[in-house]
Parts: C-alpha cells; structure tokens; sequence
C-alpha cells in the first residue's frame, strides 16, 4: 500500500512529541510542497479580488521560489559547533542579519527573474529587467536593506522578488541544517527572544493555528524569513508576550456593522484575524487552519490588506513582517511633520 497524498509528512520530532502527547515545539517547511501550496492559495485568493493581479503576480513568484527551492544545493551551512554555540547562547544559528550569504543565493535569483520574464505581466516586466541586469553589488545591498529591517536605499519595485529568493536561500538551509544533523540532537531550539525565529531571528509575517489530533487550536508563528514555524501560547502578545489586553478583529464582522456580541461572535468564526494588543499598541493577524484548511501565512496576509487598514484605523500598529508587501516606507525628507507623530 501506498501512503495516501493526504498524509503530511512529519518529521522525527513531531512523531516523538505526538506520540507523548506534546505540542511540537516547531512545524518546518517540508520541500517538495512549501511553495507550492502558497502558490495554489494565492491562486484561490486572486479570483474575484480587488487586488487580483498583484496576487497572481505573487502566485508566479512562488510557483519560481518551488522550482528552486527543489534543486538546490550545497551552499555553506553552519557546523556542528557553531550550532551548538548558538544554542548556548540562546541564538538562532541562521541570523538573517548576520549571516555571511553564500554567493549561490544569486544563482537563486538570476533563475526566478528569467522564469518570471516569460510570463509577468507587463507592469511587472521593467522591475524584472532592471534586476536581470543589475549587478551583485546592488542585489547585496537589497539584500542587506531587506535583511535588518531598514527601508533606506530599498527598491520597492524589485524588493519582493529579491526577498522571494531570500525565502528560498533560507529555508533550503533551514532543510538542509536539519536534515545533516538528524540523529544529533534538535539543530534549533529556543532562542532567548520567544518573539522571533528560532532559526533565523526574524519577525513573523502572522500566525497560523494548528488543530491536529491532540494539539487543538495550537498557534504558531510563522517566520517571514525561512518558512519555520514556532509555538506560542494564545494568550501572550506575540510581540511585548503580555497576556492582560488581546482582543480580535476581523473584517467580515466590521463590514457587518452589527451590535457588539454579534460582531464579536462572528470575528471568531472568521479564517483571518487580527489580534490587537492594548499594552504594546501592536497586532499580527491570525489564520486558522480549522476553518479553512488551505490558509497560508504569507498568501492569506497579502490578501487581507482591508483588514490591515481597518485596524491601522484604531491607532495600532502592524507587527508583522510580510516580504512581499513590505509596511512604511522611509521617512520623507522635508519640514513637514509627519501626521501622529512627535
Ligand atoms: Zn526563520
Ligand atoms: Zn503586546
């Protein structure tokens, strides 16, 4: 007998924890499916939507970060030691910011921008050009800019195919770190700031909620970055970790515009949430996998921009990262001050 194709694959440590009745403490990306299942999202999600031809566009993108991401590999990994290290001192051993990159990673970029070509539309067709010809001083750079956070000096227009071969970059070494250290002890394990990756230290983009067999309703964050996905508890801040103000919000029960319980019942039904945080002024949107099996953290955020400006409207702000769609662009130079500010 053949395995059904509905099994997810799981691996040592998930079957080790399911089987003692534990909540896995991480959920990886598996590589023959991670992009591809977003790319079918984002596909499911542009029909019919206002923003539809930026998500197809994103839908292509992923479809070229999984034809990538199947064949590479052999770039510079840390070793055994250095994994270690970083464990002790309570580090991700992949930070994002730090990381010497492996020139192989523009290998990774120069394909996805030829795949891209033939079939973007045209509006997407001159940030492709520009990227094809650009060279590595300038993709190292956007790289770097992506990397720490900081939008000085980034290209919008090229950032999210850039950052599309970021993803693949990582989370090959995500896969492949894990799969040299098999039988040598967990290569990731808590790192000191619970809010950020274990592997690679970035933000997440949002966080899924996960309900199989014993683990019901288990949030995890999802990382922005290398696809890795890390346990939460529900009741803290995933970015000041308070537990005392989280409240949620959705976009089916705001354009009702119904009385408050009714408005709130119909939020927890909701696929995409965003939960706010009194305490740190911040929120992360929320999708949850037992309402609709095929969400994805990436593609259902890009797809939820309304929510994002329903709740911006209340004063909070977004604490997820998402590299596809990158938040606040750098201050504008100049007298006038900016609006809310000071
Ligand atoms: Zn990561
Ligand atoms: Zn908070």
């Amino acid at each position: 007998m053949v395995a059904s194709a509905t099994v997810r694959v799981m691996s040592p440590e998930e079957i080790a924890a399911r089987a003692a009745g534990e909540t896995p403490f991480l959920h990886g990306p598996v590589r023959a499916t991670f992009f591809a299942e977003r790319e079918m999202r984002l596909r499911q999600l542009s029909r019919g939507h206002a923003m539809g031809d930026f998500l197809s566009f994103m839908a292509d993108l992923a479809r070229a970060q999984q034809a990538q991401l199947k064949v590479l590999t052999g770039v510079t990994l840390p070793d055994g030691r250095a994994i270690d290290e970083a464990a002790r001192r309570g580090l991700p051993p992949l930070p994002a910011a730090d990381w010497p990159r492996d020139a192989a990673w523009h290998g990774v970029l120069r394909a996805m921008v030829a795949d891209l070509q033939a079939t973007a539309p045209e509006g997407a067709q001159g940030a492709l050009l520009r990227l094809a010809e650009a060279d590595e001083v300038f993709v190292e750079r956007q790289a770097d800019a992506l990397l720490t956070g900081v939008m000085a000096g980034l290209d919008l227009a090229t950032a999210p195919i850039v950052a599309g071969a970021l993803q693949v970059y990582w989370t090959h070494m995500v896969l492949a770190v894990q799969q040299h250290h098999q039988g040598q002890g967990q290569p990731f394990g808590r790192v000191d700031d619970e809010t950020s990756c274990p592997c690679c230290g970035s933000r997440p983009t949002a966080s899924i909620t996960r309900s199989a067999g014993e683990s019901l309703g288990q949030r995890y964050l999802h990382c922005s970055l290398c696809g890795m996905q890390w346990h939460m508890v529900r009741i803290k801040c995933p970015h000041c970790l308070s537990t005392k103000s989280l409240a949620y919000h959705s976009l089916d029960a705001a354009e009702h515009r119904e009385d408050q319980e009714a408005s709130a019942s119909r939020a927890a039904l909701a696929t995409v949430q965003a939960e706010t945080c009194d305490d740190c002024g911040h929120y992360l949107k929320m999708v949850h996998t037992d309402r609709d099996p095929f969400v994805d953290p990436v593609a259902d955020d890009l797809a939820s921009l309304t929510l994002d400006l329903l709740v911006s409207e209340t004063g909070k702000q977004r604490g997820g990262v998402n590299l596809m769609l990158l938040f606040g662009e750098p201050d504008p130079p100049g007298p006038d001050p900016l609006p809310g500010g000071g």
